[in-house]
């Protein structure tokens, strides 16, 4: 288990994907699913780098090396259980655990710096106050004073790289550029005190001549909106506040029980264990090495990647560690903003254009590794692990492996589901009669008075790692027909399909599925009364869920029921299908998978009602047939026809270029059939978004008619309520003398 996304565990998702370990599964909780390449950060200040440029993607990174990517941010561990407590999810488990989370801002030391200054770390969130910072500047009319307050080379660096893009920017506003000043504050008595004379010289004169005001022996000891004050009783002025200044560990540290310094680092020793516990390591930032103290710098992380990986490896077969030291002189890159950099090493320093040059191709380089991946060596698919098993988890495994009778149904044994369902706390209602609270072999559930019952059942395997998330998606894909047909959800039974496995981890999997999906079925108050459990190639997950509605069926919401001039509205965006089949083969943008994720975590239950107040007179979910596929569902019992707009279509992130590039859902070309539904099939064939009227979705949102005048108002309602893509896609037509229901616009 891998805590961070650091430059340490990059390396070793990297090493494992490359040298898999039978046997061994690495999962990384991460706060983010982009994690910054600290050495070319100044360089996408400057504007030099994109976004994409300077981050690695550990979405692609983690699928490439077979690890599951939980994002997730860790807050303390219960290192008797061996559990990581995370904020988002239940305790997540491990074997041997490694942290690499780099430091936190000691900026809560100095009064008013947390409410008023920027801090750069966490460098990964500096992202975000960086673009704010950027808008201000914009925005601010006549002079902007920009102060920096650390002395370091990230001070220094930072200084540089913001001067020379704000300059740029007021540049192409128009503006003159002189309207910015800055100032550099150290407590030090000379800024980058671990480099060379050579070195400091040589930012010394760059500094005077960009007009950078440097306040050398100036601690700050209070921070208001607009002003710094140092212990020398010096005030600066300054409209914006960024804070460089060393850092510590994280807080929640000091309730793990581990050994830190003084600052709050882990302590570790020369195989990257920390000294309190062999099963726990740390890497990068958050790793005080007892015996080789070094500066806090991206380059130690990046080097503890392999030895990290080596020893994280020889852990789990039972062999010996082996001891790491770090180097002793290592060569710093400082970057000046205006594609010049210094370098530092030991006594020596030189400068130039070229050396930039020679750092961007570093850079560069290193980041090549994280986004080209070479062909992976194929271990063992199954058969005997060379993972170190105590004698008891080996009897395990060996009947996991080799016991297979598929007998019983081949179920999952009784004491693995009952541990894991055990800890799990289903709503309690009151008409459900027997159910998990004394579970008998079937349930029994009451149908109150004046109410009909609604039925669906939905099923299907993980296309994602976490299982956590894919259990909310599975229960709230099986709520949405129920919410579409106007129902409210009462009760639900489960049917589960989990690979064969060491017992401890079966029931994590089915503890970690099922902790997600009853979340979904709480909030939506229905109740998980049973299910089944049994054995298969590859994880899924189903419910059978049933639904209450009003015996007149007055608030059914039915596919049939459209009328011309009605206006199509659709709650959420489309494109599930061919975004994760780009992510199966590692071509999808993480940040575009978490977006996703997040619309089929939303759920139908606030769009249903919605919809209905505002005079909705026919429902669909989308699921597996596509847009067009539910579209024409709803045409023919409505006996209509209907106008889509292409252009108008809401998209989830990513989606245009996947299926531009080709990469569709392997249920697309079954879905591509209904063409024939189309009457200008042809003139929308070679539009960009034609291929995604037929891409299948998990989860997705409502498409429901609506009358034209109540449309404005639903929209606004439905954005209110979270549905930010809510659009209007089309209309309902009289039903024409063309055998085809469906005419596009294409916009
Ligand atoms: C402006 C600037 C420029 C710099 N330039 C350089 C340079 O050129 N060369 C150099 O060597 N060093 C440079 N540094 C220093 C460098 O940034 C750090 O030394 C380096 O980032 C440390 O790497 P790391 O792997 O320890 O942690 P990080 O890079 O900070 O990565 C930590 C990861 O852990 C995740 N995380 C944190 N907490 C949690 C949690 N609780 N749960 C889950 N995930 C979590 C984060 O999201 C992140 O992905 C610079 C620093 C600054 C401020």
């Amino acid at each position: 288990m891998l805590i961070g996304g650091g430059h340490s565990h990059v390396g070793v998702l990297r090493h494992f994907g490359m040298h898999p370990l039978p046997g061994v599964r690495l999962s990384v909780i991460c706060r983010d699913t982009h994690t910054p390449y600290s050495g070319m950060v100044p360089g996408y200040i400057a504007g030099h780098y994109s976004y994409d440029e300077v981050h690695i993607d550990l979405s692609k990174l983690a699928r490439f090396a077979g690890a599951r990517l939980f994002r997730d941010e860790a807050l303390g561990l219960d290192r008797h259980a061996g559990k990581v407590l995370c904020r988002n999810r239940p305790p997540v488990p491990y074997d041997y655990l490694s942290i690499n989370i780099g430091s936190t801002p000691q900026i809560s030391n100095v009064p008013g710096a947390m409410e008023h200054a920027v801090p750069v770390k966490p460098i990964n969130g500096f992202n975000q106050r960086w673009q704010l910072l950027l808008e201000r500047v914009r925005k601010h009319a006549g002079a902007t004073r920009i102060a920096v307050v650390g002395g370091g080379a990230g001070g220094v660096e930072l200084t540089l790289a913001m001067q020379y893009r704000l300059r740029q920017e007021l540049r192409v506003a128009g503006r003159n550029p002189d309207e910015l000043s800055f100032h550099l504050l150290t407590s030090d008595a000379v800024i980058l005190p671990t480099h060379n004379a050579m070195v400091r010289r040589a930012f010394e004169r760059v500094l005077a001549a960009r007009g950078v005001v440097l306040h050398c022996n100036a601690e700050v000891n209070q921070v208001w909106a607009a002003r710094l004050h140092t212990t020398g009783g010096e005030n600066v002025d300054a409209d914006e506040i960024v804070w460089v200044t060393r850092a510590g560990g994280a807080p929640w540290l000091r309730e793990t029980g581990l050994a830190l310094d003084a600052d709050g680092f882990i302590l570790v020793t020369d195989t990257l264990q920390t000294v309190t516990d062999p099963k726990v390591f740390a890497a990068g930032d958050i790793a005080s090495m007892v015996n080789h103290p070094r500066e806090k710098a991206g380059v130690f992380a990046v080097r503890q990647g392999t030895p990290l990986a080596e020893n994280l490896r020889r852990a789990v077969e039972g062999r010996a560690l082996k001891p790491y030291r770090p180097q002793g002189k290592w060569l710093a890159l400082i970057s000046t903003g205006n594609r010049y950099a210094v370098a530092s090493r030991g006594a020596l320093g030189f400068h130039g254009a070229w050396v930039w040059r020679w750092k961007d191709w570093i850079d560069r380089r290193f980041m090549l590794r994280f986004s080209r991946f070479p062909a992976m060596e194929t271990g063992p698919a199954a058969g005997p692990s060379s993972v170190k098993l105590d004698p008891e988890e080996a009897a395990q495994a060996i009947s996991a492996i080799a016991m297979r009778c598929g007998g019983c149904g081949a179920k999952v044994g009784a004491t693995v589901l009952s541990r894991a369902l055990g800890a799990l706390h289903p709503v309690d209602r009151d008409d459900v009669l027997i159910g998990l609270h004394a579970p008998d072999d079937a349930a029994v559930v009451r149908v109150p008075p004046g109410k009909a019952m609604v039925h669906t059942v939905d099923f299907f395997r993980a296309f994602i790692d976490d299982p956590y998330i894919f259990g909310k998606v599975a229960a709230n894909h099986a709520l949405g027909d129920i919410y579409a047909m106007g129902a409210e959800a009462q009760s639900a039974t489960a049917i589960v399909t989990v690979p064969p496995g060491l017992e401890a981890k079966v029931e994590d999997l089915l503890f970690q599925m099922m902790s997600g999906a009853i979340e979904v079925l709480n909030d939506a108050n229905c109740a998980l009364v049973g299910g089944h459990t049994g054995e298969g190639r590859e994880l899924a997950l189903g419910f059978a869920v049933n639904g209450l509605v009003d015996e007149d069926l007055a608030s059914v919401l039915r596919k049939g029921g459209m009328r011309p001039g009605e206006v199509l509205i659709l709650t959420k965006p489309i494109g599930t299908g061919t975004l994760f089949a780009a992510h199966a083969l590692l071509k999808a943008r993480g940040r575009w998978i978490d977006a996703a994720l997040v619309s089929m975590c939303q759920s139908n239950r606030l769009g249903a009602q919605c919809l209905r107040e505002h005079g909705a007179t026919a429902c669909t979910d989308l699921t597996g047939f596509g847009l067009l596929g539910h579209l024409v569902e709803m045409t023919r019992p409505s006996g209509v026809d209907a106008e889509l707009n292409l252009a108008a279509l809401p998209l989830l992130d990513g989606a245009e270029e996947t299926s531009a590039a080709g990469i569709l859902s392997s249920l697309q070309p079954a879905n591509v059939r209904l063409r024939r539904a189309l009457r200008n099939q042809q003139d929308a064939v070679s539009h960009p978004r034609y291929a995604l009227l037929f891409d299948p979705q998990t989860a997705g949102g409502l498409l429901a008619s609506i009358p034209q005048e109540r449309v404005e108002a639903c929209l606004s309602a439905l954005r209110a309520l979270g549905y930010a893509q809510a659009t209007a896609i089309g209309r309902v037509l009289p039903q024409g003398e063309a055998l085809e229901p469906i005419v596009l616009t294409l916009g």
